[in-house]
């Protein structure tokens, strides 16, 4: 027998059942496209690069982000998504049998990396009002407290007096992560990461910017913090492809990006009406997805699958139960959920 690491005996291999859908709902993507510019940098310069290795440290990439988000070129980290920034930092600030404490529920790869790297996972519910429970939250004494803003899957978003709360108290590094912060009505928490000393906020190329396939992901904080997050990740983590295309939305697709999300936030209030005239009663969301509580929620979605509609299925959500949550994009996608919905419930 191969002796394999023991942490990982019980821990599954992450794979969601995904079936090819004509409308797919599932993931929280820029469902009207990518940006314009990666379609001229893809062509123009894209077969050149592929011979050569990136910069070790995406120095391009990094002063692109840095430009776009108004924070020095030493604040920010960078990483193949976002993922890969969250999963670095619990590497950098924590040691094997450390905790890390988040909000439950919340985005499902943080307690999953938390195991990868042999730490416990902590959840703490989150209020019935959707609101951080800073005191639980602290009183794990955690050295890392992880928090999702808007949160992934309830489309809440957590208080800026909760937030500075956290940070103030907190015994170690606030990660927060802002993956969908694009389509929120302020609710940017940057100024804590130029300005303090132990908050991580992490970001994504992936939803509201439309590039999930090149997995580029980003992270600002103190210089301090961020360079022990560069060690943890190592070098060589884009693609070449990736750095360039990303750098070309960041500096030239920004209205781009603002329009899709602008029509993303008012189809999601939208489908929000027109759900609750179904009966249902969908969260209020701060991001382009709702979700929507419905019993028997994997049942549901599979019969939407059945009418080519993807929407991504929970099951006994901590102080929600079973749940849909339908990403939100152009209205003819959201009217097909619809439609099929009204046939399945
Ligand atoms: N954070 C949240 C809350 C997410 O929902 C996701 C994607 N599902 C990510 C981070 C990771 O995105 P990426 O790795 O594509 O940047």
């Amino acid at each position: 027998m191969i002796p394999f690491r023991e942490t990982y005996r019980d821990i599954p291999l992450y794979s969601p059942a995904k079936k090819p859908c004509r409308v797919d709902l599932s993931d929280n993507t820029n469902l009207f496209g990518a940006p314009p510019s990666a379609d001229r940098v893809l062509r123009e310069e894209g077969f050149l690069r592929l011979s050569r290795y990136p910069a070790g440290y995406a120095p391009d990439l990094k002063r692109a982000v840095a430009t776009y988000a108004g924070v020095a070129v030493e604040n920010v980290t960078t990483g193949c998504g976002s993922d890969d920034v969250i999963d670095c930092a619990l590497r950098a600030f924590l040691e094997p049998g450390d905790a890390v404490a988040f909000p439950d529920p919340t985005f499902v790869m943080v307690p999953m990396y938390a195991r990868l790297s042999a730490l416990k996972p902590v959840p703490v519910p989150l209020r019935a009002d959707h609101g951080l429970d800073v005191d639980g939250l602290l009183a794990t004494g955690a050295k890392v407290i992880y928090v999702c803003t808007p949160n992934n899957p309830t489309g809440t978003v957590a208080s800026r007096a909760a937030v500075e709360r956290l940070v103030d108290s907190a015994p170690g590094v606030v990660l927060i992560d802002q993956a969908y912060v694009e389509f929120t009505r302020g609710g940017d928490f940057l100024d804590l990461a130029r300005t303090r000393p132990n908050v991580l906020v992490t970001r994504t190329m992936s939803k509201a910017f439309g590039l999930a396939g090149l997995r580029v992901g980003w992270g600002a904080g103190a210089p301090s913090l961020v360079a022990e997050v560069e060690k943890a990740r190592g070098p060589y983590k884009h693609t070449a492809l990736g750095e360039a295309v990303a750098v070309a939305a960041l500096t030239d697709d920004v209205p781009w990006m603002e329009a899709c999300a602008a029509e993303a936030v008012e189809n999601r209030e939208r489908l929000r009406g027109a759900l609750k005239a179904l009966g249902l009663e969908p969260l209020p969301s701060e991001g382009n997805f709702l979700l929507v509580p419905v019993p028997e929620a994997r049942w549901v979605g599979e019969a939407l699958r059945e009418r080519n509609v993807n929407v991504r299925v929970f099951e006994g959500l901590t102080g929600v139960g079973d749940a849909l949550r339908i990403g939100c994009g152009p209205w003819p996608m959201m009217a097909s959920a619809l439609k099929a919905l009204k046939e399945v419930l």
